[in-house]
């Protein structure tokens, strides 16, 4: 089968709208019509090539669509199902099995090696140059493409797929930080470092669990007045002369119970810390790149402070991201406010206005051809 693709050619280079051949799916795989998918941080590190997969290569991990075929040994989708796909795990080593399938141990092969589940096969062809893909074994920048069952989630028929595509990564990511690790109670003062994707779902779900105040911290203006129409009480810029004790005063004077750093920035991290109220707790999922370092006083730490960080919010995809989208739906996560689409083949200008802070979420929407 023959689908249009945005591949990537090479490290730090534009994407190329090409017509590549998809392979048929294995035993217990599924190919996908995919209709829109999101854009994220991820896809952009691998752009720039921080991770080992080759190129050329088609990323994307935040795919929504359409079941076309499903593999021999698949019993929990069908074609027609519409679906999206998330974070892949094995299912069998020792974290998935306890529970914490988002620090599986086949993560780096399964996520970034270029090859399907088995480690040696591709999904992609370009006549007869190899195309990476299987980009958290689903590469979502492809209109067809194969996705493990394991990671592909049946979701409601009637709901968005041009919304839905943020959910894989971002929403799952934020919202998972907050509900399955942080878990605030009501009252509880929260900040949210970086207002993205993460940072919002982070913020809506912290709302959700009644904390107050809510405040968000980023360098971009517009995002701030977003976050305060979507449930901060008090928005501070980054750049303020003195950020950490304007931030503590808001929060109470003692500083917050709970701080999510979803900027991936080591000055974000440090002061997410330093507003913490003793005991209090920052989790980080901001996304850095391979090396980056961060400095923290010590005596910060000692009064009780946990820094710790999680991937993926910590979820089982298969029931999360379900119950999120029901949240969704019952209109209790507006995520459609964060979302801004864009074609398929304007994957360049989407991430150039994700990078310079004009949308928050970029969906591209993606034709059958
Ligand atoms: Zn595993
Ligand atoms: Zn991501």
């Amino acid at each position: 089968m023959q689908a249009r693709a945005a591949v990537m050619p090479q490290r730090h280079g534009r994407w190329s709208m090409e017509t590549i051949e998809v392979a048929e799916p294995g035993p217990h795989e599924v190919l996908v019509r995919v209709v829109a998918s999101g854009i994220c941080q991820t896809d952009v590190h691998a752009r720039d090539g921080f991770f080992p997969i080759p190129f050329p290569a088609v990323f994307g991990h935040e795919g929504a669509g359409v079941v076309v075929r499903v593999g021999s040994a698949v019993t929990s989708l069908a074609p027609g199902d519409h679906v999206v796909m998330a974070n892949p795990s094995c299912g069998h080593c020792d974290d998935c099995r306890a529970g914490y399938e988002t620090y599986c141990a086949h993560a780096p092969q399964l996520k970034q090696s270029g090859y399907r589940s088995d480690g040696r096969s591709l999904s992609f062809k370009h006549g007869d140059t190899p195309v990476y893909g299987s980009f958290f074994q689903q590469s979502s920048f492809a209109a067809l493409t194969l996705a493990m069952e394991r990671n592909t989630i049946r979701v409601p028929k009637d709901a968005p797929l041009d919304v839905l595509a943020a959910f894989p990564c971002g929403v799952n990511t934020g919202a998972g930080a907050v509900l399955n690790v942080l878990k605030p109670q009501p009252g509880d003062a929260y900040v949210a470092f970086g207002t993205g994707t993460v940072g919002f779902a982070g913020l809506l779900a912290a709302k959700l669990c009644g904390c107050d105040p809510i405040i968000a911290v980023d360098l971009f203006d517009d995002r701030l007045a977003l976050a305060r129409e979507l449930g901060a009480t008090h928005t501070v810029n980054a750049g303020h002369p003195d950020l950490v004790a304007e931030v503590k005063r808001l929060a109470g004077g003692r500083g917050a119970r709970f701080c999510l750093e979803a900027a991936g920035a080591p000055e974000a991290l440090r002061a997410a810390v330093e507003v913490l109220a003793p005991r209090g707790t920052v989790c980080l999922v901001g996304s850095a790149r391979p090396g980056v370092e961060v400095s923290l006083e010590m005596k910060t730490v000692q009064q009780g402070r946990i820094v710790r960080g999680c991937t993926q919010g910590e979820s089982h995809v298969q029931t999360f991201i379900p119950r999120l989208i029901e949240l969704y739906r019952e209109g209790k996560l507006p995520i459609g406010r964060l979302v801004r689409h864009y074609p398929h083949e304007a994957i360049d200008d989407a991430v150039a206005d994700m990078l310079a802070g004009k949308t928050v979420k970029a969906v591209l929407r993606i034709a059958a051809t």
